[in-house]
């Protein structure tokens, strides 16, 4: 025998919980891709079972297959036993990485330490800077900022034009992904946010991506920020648009978004003010399948993460026939644009991204018409 993971009693009671009944199967995003029973959250369970009650030495292949998780929780809703394995498997990273096994996510850890993003970038605010005083203040993210700034940008020129006085911030990573790799939070990257965003006088913090949101309105380090916490999305439903488009959209519900937050009409409702022809795909709302980027999973399995975001990109386009993918969230927007194949004539935006260039348009043609 060797000495077992020492979870706490909590996450133990968790593990015994699965009934080992294999309902996850069919909604795991890794599963669908490797067919391997491993990446599964039912194989997971099975696997930290027999690592806790030490009959399986905690090895790199058993830190890699608890790795290979985007946090999705698509397990955990439809969990019949409640074992939320979502919470084991981000607790046992934890765990691994306390015991060394963090050769996979040491380099994410690091770098955000070192340069305030999960990147390494140094060059920001290719989607334009405010800096100042006002109502509201934006917090963009890390994938908006150094992965889908001109995205970022559209959104920005929406709320210019919809007439919103908002402000930005000297941000840095909101470092709850350290938390889900198995790190801790950086308390002076979580400081250095809430004095910007504090002196900034604001009262909402309008957050564009939904992890980021997450943190915002769940995290402990957190707690203190008296701002009124929104999602983008949130803000924009109580808001009428000018324009309106007849293609054939359809909407992704981002896991962080949906299943993590609960936040599944906001989108849909901004999305039927300008897009009557509006579709839904066969996995939905809770049981939207994940795309492939979240939990470390993109930064740490680039290829896999990719062959995910093709795999659920290729089932929309068949359920739906859409000419439009909407989603609102940096990562599920930058995973499935990575994703999509030449010959896919889909076209994919962020909803305030595709919002603002349906203004842009409106107003090239009355140019033209002029
Ligand atoms: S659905 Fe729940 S109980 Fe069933 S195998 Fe998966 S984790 Fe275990
Ligand atoms: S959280 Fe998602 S990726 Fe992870 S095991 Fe569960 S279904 Fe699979």
């Amino acid at each position: 025998m060797t000495e077992g993971l020492p979870f706490y009693e909590k996450w133990r009671e968790a593990i015994i919980q699965c009934s080992r009944c294999g309902f996850c199967r069919a909604v795991c995003p890794i599963f669908d891709m490797s067919k391997r029973p491993i990446t599964n959250a039912r194989g997971k369970m099975i696997l930290l079972k027999e690592a806790m009650d030490g009959r399986l030495p905690v090895t790199g292949g058993v830190a890699q297959a608890i790795m290979r998780c985007t946090t999705c929780m698509n397990c955990t809703v439809n969990c019949p036993s409640g074992a939320e394995p979502d919470k084991v498997i981000k607790a046992a990273r934890k765990e691994m990485v306390g015991m060394g096994y963090d050769n996979l996510f040491k380099a994410m850890g690091e770098v955000v330490e070192k340069s305030g993003n999960i990147y390494g970038e140094e060059d920001r605010y290719g989607w334009g800077h405010k800096k100042g005083k006002a109502p509201y203040v934006l917090f963009v993210g890390c994938v908006g900022t150094y992965r889908e700034e001109e995205s970022v940008a559209e959104s920005i020129r929406l709320l210019d034009l919809l007439g919103v006085d908002f402000t930005t911030v000297d941000e840095v990573c909101c470092s709850g992904v350290l938390e889900d790799v198995g790190y801790e939070v950086k308390e002076d990257m979580v400081g250095h946010n809430l004095r910007e965003i504090r002196e900034t006088g604001a009262k909402t913090l309008i957050a564009t991506c939904p992890y980021c949101y997450r943190v915002f309105a769940e995290h402990p380090f957190y707690r203190d920020l008296g701002l009124e916490v929104k999602h983008i999305t949130q803000f924009l439903k109580e808001l009428s648009f000018q324009v309106k488009t007849e293609k054939r959209v359809t909407y992704h519900d981002p896991c962080d978004l949906g299943r993590h937050s609960g936040i599944y009409d906001e989108p849909r409702e901004i999305i039927r003010k300008v897009a009557p022809n509006f579709v839904e795909p066969e996995r939905t709302r809770e049981n939207a399948m994940c795309c492939g980027s979240g939990g470390g999973f993109r930064g740490t399995f680039p290829r896999d993460s990719l062959k995910i975001a093709r795999n659920r990109l290729d089932r929309i386009i068949e359920e739906t026939g859409a000419e439009i993918l909407l989603t609102e969230c940096p990562s599920c927007l930058h995973n499935f644009r990575n994703a999509k194949l030449r010959r896919q004539k889909i076209g994919i935006y962020n909803i305030t991204e595709f919002i603002a260039q349906l203004y842009q348009e409106g107003a090239s043609q009355g140019k033209q018409a002029a």
